[in-house]
């Protein structure tokens, strides 16, 4: 552990004095200076540690520096690192054959690999306007109508913003990419909007950024089924859910198998296990042949480092049971949440977890960030993806012990959180709660 000079300010408050004069303000001032991480836990600039129940934000599927993925991608980049797309590797294509292999899909099926989950999204957009012009719509033009849900999240570049239904996101930087339409997740509107003039259907089986919501039993059954007879396509968001975050490698698995898949499927967060790689699986020969050859690309997209990450992210959650962990680990965290007294309501899907909160009489500030604030002084790192929610997307390896050990400190830190709202400046550490 690095040494640690104690004066008036600390290592932690020097540095991130520094940051706010040489980083660009839009994610405001981060809390903490993390230094090194281990397993699920990580350490802080001053030497302080926290369990980490975000895991970079449904990220770290495996924690942090993982022994064998260290490995994997030490060995890499110790023997290629990148090659541009003119040329491939042996990672790339194994990462490429072992998801298709994952979601079950058909011969003909294809990847197309990004660096994010807002690039694979974008990728997902081009192919449903390729999509539209191949389908026309009744009127003989190509078809530009995308469907997305209302609370919805798909990324910050245009195409994925276009997407995405958040106002405060959106406002600022319009005119987006056109055509696209935000319904609300309800089987009604998707009956009643899912039409002839539709090119794709955009959805995320749980949405993540609204709070860890799911959609209504039957959603992607019928959704499914109504895109296949009006001749659209179906594209799930897998970026926050997919690579065993819900305790199966897809959330979308639950109501679409077999012949059943998704047209296509995005993913990004926990596929590189912290190193950064999204990618896109187009469903099936007539579906990959929407985007040919000099359509679509990237320059370091499915990189040998990061493909060899994402590979050995994968083969690790399948040799360590890592789904079966979350499902376990995951149940015992959404039922002893849903027995701490100021928690109103629980969703929890493996290691994704929402939980609302009863807001305390009298609390002026949103009140979720400030139980986040209370957690993080506790030693816990969880976040607020709402005013009133917490969201918990631990690493897959958690251990039910450590689960237990935030169950235990929960009470106590809903009570500093209290304390610390009704005497703004009283908590160590303490600073007007903003929505994390
Ligand atoms: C995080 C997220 C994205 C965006 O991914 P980035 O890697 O931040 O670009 C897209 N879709 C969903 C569902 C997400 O959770």
């Amino acid at each position: 552990m690095t040494a640690i000079h104690r004066t008036d300010t600390t290592a932690q408050q020097s540095l991130l004095g520094e940051y706010a004069e040489s980083l660009l303000g839009v994610f405001g001032t981060p809390s903490l200076v993390l230094t090194s991480g281990r397993g699920a836990v990580v350490t802080d600039a001053d030497g302080r540690d926290y369990l980490d129940l975000l895991a970079g934000i449904a990220v770290n599927a495996l924690g942090h520096a993982h022994p064998r993925w260290v490995e994997a991608v030490t060995r890499q980049l110790g023997t290629l690192g990148h090659v541009s797309n003119f040329f491939t590797s042996p990672q790339q294509i194994a990462l490429a054959g072992k998801l298709l292999q994952l979601a079950g899909a058909p011969a003909g099926s294809h990847v197309f690999f990004a660096n994010s989950g807002t690039e694979a999204n974008e990728a997902a957009f081009k192919l449903a306007r390729r999509s539209g012009r191949e389908r026309p719509g009744p009127d003989g033009r190509p078809r530009t109508t995308v469907l997305a849900l209302e609370s919805g999240f798909h990324g910050r570049t245009m195409g994925a913003l276009a997407l995405t239904a958040k106002e405060a996101y959106r406002e600022p930087f319009e005119p987006l990419p056109g055509g696209v339409r935000h319904i609300p997740a309800t089987l009604e509107a998707l009956e009643e909007h899912l039409d002839d003039t539709v090119s794709a259907l955009v959805v995320e089986p749980i949405q993540g950024e609204a709070g860890v919501l799911g959609l209504p039993e039957g959603y992607l059954r019928r959704a499914r089924e109504l895109t296949r007879e009006h001749g659209a396509l179906l594209v799930v968001d897998e970026v926050q859910t997919g690579i065993g975050r819900t305790g199966r490698w897809f959330a979308s698995s639950a109501e679409l198998s077999g012949e059943d898949l998704p047209d296509a499927i995005t993913l990004a967060k926990g596929l590189g296990g912290g190193f950064p790689v999204g990618a896109l699986l187009t469903i099936g020969a007539e579906v990959s042949g929407l985007l040919t050859a000099g359509q679509h690309g990237t320059t370091f997209g499915g990189n040998p480092p990061a493909t060899a990450a994402g590979l050995a992210t994968v083969l690790i959650i399948e040799e360590d049971g890592l789904l079966a962990n979350a499902r376990e680990v995951g149940a015992l965290l959404g039922e002893g949440l849903a027995a701490v007294p100021g928690v109103s309501a629980v969703r929890q899907h493996g290691l994704l977890i929402g939980a609302d909160l009863e807001v305390p009489e009298g609390v002026q500030v949103p009140w979720a960030p400030a139980v986040v604030e209370a957690a993080r002084r506790a030693g816990f790192l969880v976040n607020a993806p709402g005013p009133r929610t917490l969201r918990l997307a631990p690493p897959l390896i958690l251990t039910p012990e450590q689960a237990r050990s935030f169950l235990a400190a929960l009470p106590g830190i809903l009570s500093d959180a209290a304390a610390a709202v009704a005497s703004p400046g009283a908590a160590p550490g303490a600073s007007t709660p903003k929505e994390a």
